[in-house]
């Protein structure tokens, strides 16, 4: 499609995946609660059971509201298919165990998100799949460790906490030289600022819990591909079960609607914060690749449309206690274990993303304990940095 008749990722955001579903001239789509779909014409049943008319039979496959949902993200990432789980991991898991069967061999960064590093250190190993997980920004050892040979190679830009971002285009042409299936978690990203699809990865999901409901009120996972990958992930997902909510999919689809304008706020406030903090004697380092200091700025100027709204810092003091100190002297801050809402959340990784570590384990993460995740709402900026800067000036 030429760029002139393809709509941009706004008008995206609001419309895409609904009009199948308007009923009797509503303008939005209903969420349906019903478990079964019924069909008096046995030959009609029979063609939408085995996938060759379009349709639903039971709300486990497939149920309206969950399927307006993933086409919606599937038009943003401009992705032949997608299908959807209950929550990021069941998709994340879904995806893992769709591919992976005993004797294969993963590649990964040591950086994913705390659960999907749980699956590659704690479960995938117990069925006799090889894991190797590699420095998130060395892409010369990530490369050597690809052209080993692996199946999947999955990778996650930016990263949690540190907002380390990798060359998606690089290592997915390294992972395809070998076959490997390459997986990008796309959640801090979002569709709005990246598609991994387009700079060749095969696969891109998300925890839609995040920026794509935006809310924090509704816990979805998504996947988006092409059509052989997606319908395996899907039976997968069909027969384990972990099926997205049809209320829940209702919800996420209205937070869509506004994905672009709180993204857009979110990628403004989250560089003037982290240039404001860059500057307060109080800090010591901010880590957020918008930032020239950042230390992968040039991939992410490269390959992102915007820089997002997770970044993080850490106090001059480096301690805990600081921490302790400094978190409730915000205002307009939730200390939460979430990100991407439309209010500020703000979190340190020891509470958060990375508590099932040991302080020792998160230091040879290079996680220091005064690291505070921030996660940027879509307060007005100026309030923001107001808030921080009277919170630190009591710490
Ligand atoms: C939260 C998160 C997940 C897991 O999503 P859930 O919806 O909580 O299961 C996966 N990846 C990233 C990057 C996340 O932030």
């Amino acid at each position: 499609m030429s760029n002139i008749t393809r709509p941009q990722l706004g008008t995206l955001s609001v419309w895409a995946g609904e009009d199948e579903y308007l009923l009797q001239g509503a303008t939005q789509v209903p969420v349906v609660h019903s478990v079964s779909f019924g069909y008096s014409d046995m030959d009609q049943w029979l063609r939408v059971a085995l996938g060759q008319e379009a349709g639903h039979i039971y709300s486990r496959n497939t149920n309206p509201t969950v399927h307006a949902f993933e086409e919606k993200v599937r038009l943003l990432e401009g992705a032949a298919a997608a299908t959807s789980a209950a929550t990021g991991m069941g998709i994340i898991s879904s995806a893992l165990y769709t591919f992976l069967s005993p004797g294969d061999r993963v590649v990964s960064v040591k950086d994913t998100y705390g659960g999907t590093n749980k699956i590659f250190t704690e479960f995938l190993p117990r069925l006799q799949i090889e894991v190797a997980l590699c420095d998130t920004t060395d892409h010369a050892e990530i490369e050597a460790e690809v052209a080993k040979g692996c199946n999947v190679l999955y990778l996650e830009s930016p990263t949690n906490p540190t907002v380390k971002v990798t060359d998606l285009a690089r290592l997915a042409k390294a992972g395809h030289a070998v076959g490997a299936i390459v997986i990008v978690d796309n959640t801090f990203a979002t569709p709005i600022n990246q598609n991994p699809l387009q700079l060749g990865a095969d696969l891109v999901l998300h925890s839609a819990t995040k920026y794509l409901g935006g809310h924090a009120d509704a816990l979805g996972g998504v996947v988006c591909g092409s059509k052989e990958l997606i319908e395996q992930i899907y039976h997968y997902r069909e027969i384990n079960g972990a099926t997205l909510h049809p209320m829940a999919a209702y919800l996420l689809l209205r937070g869509m609607k506004t994905l672009h304008l709180r993204i857009k706020q979110q990628n403004e406030s989250a560089l003037k914060i982290a240039q404001f903090l860059e500057s307060h004697p109080k800090i010591e380092r901010v880590f957020y690749p918008g930032l020239e200091s950042h230390q992968n700025h040039d991939i992410a100027k490269k390959q992102m449309r915007g820089f997002g709204g997770m970044l993080s810092f850490m106090l001059r003091e480096n301690s805990l206690d600081a921490v302790r100190r400094f978190l409730p002297r915000l205002r307009y801050a939730h200390a939460a274990a979430n990100l991407g809402a439309v209010e500020t959340i703000v979190g340190p990784p020891a509470t958060t993303s990375h508590v099932e570590c040991t302080a020792e384990e998160r230091q040879a993460m290079g996680i220091p304990e005064s690291l505070i995740r921030y996660s940027t709402g879509i307060e007005d900026t100026e309030d923001l940095i107001a808030d921080l800067e009277q919170a630190l000036a009591g710490v």
